[in-house]
């Protein structure tokens, strides 16, 4: 039995970049209906004893895209933060940026445009290999980089039903704001762990 965990922090915490009648359905219908529907799928199957990284990685089709978009929804809401710092100068992750002859502004730009450009549902995300080597990847519906032996850093959701309700069709304008919100400290512990 896979259960959500509780958000950490209020809908309207994100406000005025994401804001709270988004949070709350996007959080309460959203990402609820993936663990209802997951929960239905796996029940009498050999899935049902398995935690959610191991159903991730050993399912398909229905089953795979309702654990991953648990899974994706979980992070999502674990890189949220009120008040965004960007955590420049003795950081892994700024060393790491660096190194990819990134500044943090074309780092910025690159996902950005990543995302803009992501086709149709999907999530876009800054991963690391086993190397320690940063890429931008985009994912389609619910997939997740993980299944390609990647780690996941930081995601973006670009399911209109991230942005809708407040910015419409403006896929631009709800990235643009989201950086607003990013937890960099959350980014710095899982590229340095
Ligand atoms: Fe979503």
């Amino acid at each position: 039995m896979i259960t959500l965990k509780k958000l950490p922090y209020e809908f309207n915490a994100l406000e005025p970049f994401i804001d709270a009648r988004t949070v709350e359905v996007h959080y309460t219908k959203h990402h609820q209906w993936y663990a209802d529907k997951l929960n239905s799928l796996i029940e009498w199957t050999e899935f049902e004893s398995m935690n959610l990284e191991e159903i991730i990685m050993k399912s398909g089709g229905p089953i795979f895209n309702n654990a991953a978009q648990v899974w994706n929804h979980t992070f999502y809401w674990e890189w949220f933060i009120p008040n965004s710092k960007w955590i420049d100068g003795n950081t892994e992750i700024s060393s790491a940026i660096n190194n990819k002859r990134w500044s943090f502004e074309n780092f910025k730009t690159e996902f950005t445009n990543s995302a803009i450009w992501n086709f149709g549902s999907g999530w876009t995300w800054l991963v690391k290999n086993s190397n320690g080597e940063l890429s931008i990847v985009n994912t389609s519906n619910a997939a997740n980089p993980m299944t390609d032996g990647l780690i996941p850093l930081l995601t973006v959701d670009v399911w209109e039903h991230a942005y809708y309700l407040k910015y419409q069709n403006r896929r631009a304008e709800y990235l643009e704001n989201w950086w607003n919100v990013v937890n960099w400290n959350k980014v710095e512990e899982l590229y340095s762990r």
